[in-house]
């Protein structure tokens, strides 16, 4: 472990820790994007998206970018201009995915969620009933509250109701950490990010898409407005490298895909019911002890709550900066808060990847006595 030895743990819900065979598959030396020693890399690093997602046929895309960019392709690819996008929105990555979608050209509407609560099923079903609308978006964990959506539920509601309205799941900081089952549950696409729960440095942008996404795609009339984000250009490139040929369109992030190809190895090793169960029993273990301190949590019930991050308000009398601050004393990195109405109250801890599933690093350990520690000297005394 010698070369992380002297940084900072970083318990943010994104980038995460990241595993020492992660970091050295990415320092290969200067290689070619179409050398067949990394054909058959990016091929089966694919592949291995099939089983982290649950998927047998969806279309997995590595590109490089961040999560922000799987907006861009649902929205450019998926969306045209003046069709209906039904945004379920639970905080900050709600409001910009619907921003998002504008810039594209959709008529959004918005259901909005308290501050701390889930979207209901009714509500899904009464926004359903307005119009027909072409998308609907879920953001599966919102990182600036911790809420969790019931993605299985709202998926139902949306089949039984609108069964041609596409389901889209943000799945930038569950995927890899909560449960999600892409074939089971229906979903068209499924985005997420190299630097969250999958445990890559930041710089990939993830996605799946379902075969009923890509039909949707293939048959829009309108042409796309977007030249990077263009599936027309992307869907090639990843039939290629799945078959193992090299094929260009904008050159892939080479040491990246090394590194994603050894973290979904890593995850795809074991079952995946096991990694779920790792992080709710590792969600328990933080919230249990937050709770036992007196603090309490942005989401509003806990069966509602994020397995992989948990969001907290500050007790009386402490300030922001200072907690971070004095938590940090510690080596280690805790998050300030991101929703915009209440982002001076409260700080988030990320618990993902090997954190959760690597007891033995003693991650969660250390940043619950940093919190414990830091509270302390900042004279909070508990409840
Ligand atoms: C982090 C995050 C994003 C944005 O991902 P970037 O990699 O920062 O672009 C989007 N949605 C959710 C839910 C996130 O947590």
């Amino acid at each position: 472990m010698s070369s992380q030895d002297n940084h900072k743990l970083c318990m943010i819900p994104g980038p995460v820790e990241f595993h020492e065979d992660v970091l050295t598959s990415m320092s290969t030396p200067a290689t070619s994007h179409v050398s067949p020693s990394f054909i058959p890399v990016f091929g089966e690093s694919i592949e291995l998206l099939r089983k982290l997602f649950l998927t047998e046929k969806g279309q997995p895309f590595i590109v490089s970018g961040s999560g922000t960019l799987g907006w861009d392709m649902v929205s450019s690819n998926l969306v045209e201009p003046d069709e209906d996008a039904l945004v379920l929105n639970t905080g900050y990555f709600g409001d910009s995915f619907a921003e998002c979608l504008k810039v594209y050209g959709a008529n959004v509407v918005e259901v909005k969620a308290e501050i701390g609560e889930a979207t209901t099923l009714q509500e899904v079903s009464d926004a359903l009933s307005t119009k027909s609308f072409k998308v609907i978006t879920i953001t599966h964990v919102d990182t600036s509250t911790g809420v969790l959506a019931d993605v299985k539920g709202i998926s139902e509601v949306v089949k039984k109701q609108s069964p041609n309205t596409l389901i889209i799941v943000d799945g930038v900081c569950s995927v890899g950490c909560e449960e999600i089952r892409f074939d089971e549950w229906g979903i068209d696409v499924a985005l997420t990010a190299s630097q969250k729960a999958i445990g890559v440095p930041p710089g990939l942008s993830i996605l799946v898409a379902s075969e009923r996404a890509i039909q949707v795609f293939k048959n829009r009339k309108a042409p796309i407005p977007s030249y990077y984000a263009s599936w027309a250009h992307w869907l090639p490139i990843m039939n290629a490298y799945e078959s193992r040929k090299g094929m260009y369109f904008a050159t892939p992030p080479v040491q990246l895909i090394y590194a994603l190809n050894t973290s979904l190895k890593q995850i795809t090793s074991i079952p995946l019911e096991t990694r779920f169960e790792q992080h709710k029993k590792a969600s328990n273990f933080i919230k249990n002890t937050v709770e036992s301190l007196g603090l309490k949590f942005v989401p509003k019930h806990r069966e509602a709550a994020a397995n992989g991050m948990t969001a907290v308000y500050y007790p009386d009398g402490i300030q922001p900066a200072d907690l971070l601050q004095k938590v940090a004393s510690y080596n280690v990195v805790i998050a300030g808060g991101l929703h915009r109405a209440i982002a001076t109250k409260y700080f988030r801890i990320g618990h993902m990847g090997i954190s959760v599933t690597e007891p033995e690093r003693k991650h969660l350990d250390n940043v619950i006595q940093a919190l414990t520690s830091s509270l302390k000297e900042l004279g909070y005394s508990g409840k």
